[in-house]
């Protein structure tokens, strides 16, 4: 069978004009997506029933038996946190965040470890952002500032700019100037029209440079401001300045170096210098599928969009505090639910060794770092392949992924519904 308009349950592009073709349970090919995409279809490291470590070795068990321990240890937890959410579903997410509200427990997404300080600057100073749709059909100038989506987001560049010919943009690659601002060369560095090489550390600097120039205070500019050259910085303050709209898109490269947030509140008042001259939007790229979709789910329900924390009985927001990597670091919560990530390969050492030596219940589709520090895991059917939900695109357009077969896992909402109401009658 051959299916169209598939979204694929990758990246935060979401694309979602992908044709797969199945046969029974078994996607036999991908057409249209990115080697991401086809790994993630037709890759074949899925976990085949519930498992759970018995002294040094693992032992195969059931849903009941793994759901119920997995209630048993959350029950049983002082400080339980519960951790991951954006490689599910907003479905699945909802259920985490009453969880956490059931349990007294701390709840925070991937955001945590990736845009934690963009959504902290955005609370500070607003998102003059727009649609990947706006972009495509009316950007003339795009800018990636510490991001390669050539290896991150494949198909970001050929969706949605450098390559994209748009309504108002009709040959792309012709018409569209490319600036990349990174500390190395990269594939995505290659491929743009200027490619300005930053200084580790010195992007603070070079936006407050480029505000500077904009602004009218070139003058005031040095000869160099963190590897940059004044000319070079001319140069780019005016291909902004003569756009007809101007799209910056930023990565961890800038949230994650030296100034974290402050990074990102210096790059969105670049972007307010520049509206007024004329259009001018950023957005972040967000990597993980719908991490975007639970910032917007965590907030929908407690007005805060990761790092939650309900043991006070209210919801309760502190970054740096309640974060998940400041938690484990602290060797705070006595028990942790991983759903849908992977920390085990993307905290510090020191975090992952805090979840080896407590109670860890993963709930993911495939063995992965963290299943190495879990007691239990459970495996799910794959939102976007064997489950359907809603997911937000990078951009926080909502999509509905589709089913393209069914099998015998249960999905998030399945196991993660179980899971809440044992707690809920344990609760009373
Ligand atoms: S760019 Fe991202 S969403 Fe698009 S096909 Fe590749 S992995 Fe999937």
């Amino acid at each position: 069978m051959r299916i169209e308009d598939v979204v694929c349950p990758f990246c935060g592009c979401l694309c979602d004009d992908l044709v797969v073709s199945v046969e029974g349970t078994k996607v036999l090919s991908v057409e249209n997506g990115c080697t991401l995409a086809t790994e993630k279809f037709t890759g074949d490291h899925r976990l085949a029933h519930p498992i759970r470590r018995t002294g040094g070795s693992w032992e195969k068990t059931t849903y009941d038996v793994a759901i119920r321990e997995t209630a048993e240890i959350l029950l049983d937890a002082e400080r339980p946190l519960l951790y991951g959410w954006s490689g599910t579903f907003v479905e699945a997410q909802t259920i985490g965040v009453h969880l956490a509200e059931l349990l007294g427990a701390v709840i925070d997404n991937t955001s945590t470890v990736c845009h934690g300080p963009s959504i902290m600057a955005i609370q500070e100073v607003g998102h003059p952002g727009c649609t990947l749709g706006q972009v495509k059909n009316r950007a003339d100038v795009i800018v990636y500032w510490g991001a390669n989506p050539i290896e991150a987001h494949p198909r970001h560049m050929s969706r949605y700019t450098t390559f994209a010919d748009g309504f108002f943009v009709k040959s792309a690659f012709r018409d569209r100037k490319v600036i990349v601002v990174d500390i190395r060369e990269t594939d995505s560095s290659e491929i743009a029209d200027e490619f300005v090489k930053v200084t580790p550390g010195g992007d603070y600097a070079v936006l407050s440079a480029l505000r500077m120039i904009v602004r009218g205070k070139g003058e005031l500019v040095p000869e160099k401001v963190s590897g940059v050259t004044r000319e070079q910085l001319f140069r780019v303050a005016n291909i902004c300045l003569s756009a007809r709209f101007g799209a910056i898109f930023f990565g961890l490269g800038l949230t994650m170096s030296r100034g974290k947030y402050k990074n990102i509140r210096n790059a969105i008042e670049l972007t307010e210098e520049l509206n007024r001259h004329t259009k001018f939007t950023i957005s972040p790229m967000r990597g993980h599928w719908n991490v975007y979709g639970s910032n917007e789910v965590f907030t929908w329900i407690t007005g805060y969009p990761y790092a939650v924390d309900f043991s006070r009985g209210i919801a309760f927001y502190n970054p740096g505090e309640t974060t998940s990597v400041d938690i484990l670091r602290r060797k705070e919560c006595d028990a942790c639910l991983v759903v849908a990530s992977d920390p085990g390969a993307h905290f510090p050492r020191a975090c992952a060794g805090h979840l080896a030596s407590i109670p860890t219940v993963q709930i993911d589709p495939h063995v992965n770092a963290t299943t190495h520090l879990s007691r239990i895991q459970i495996p799910v059917a794959v939102t976007g392949i064997d489950a359907e939900g809603t997911a937000y695109r990078m951009d926080g357009v909502p999509i509905r992924t589709r089913q393209l077969f069914s099998t015998d896992y249960p999905d998030d909402v399945a196991v993660l519904g179980r899971i809440y109401s044992l707690v809920k009658e344990a609760k009373g």
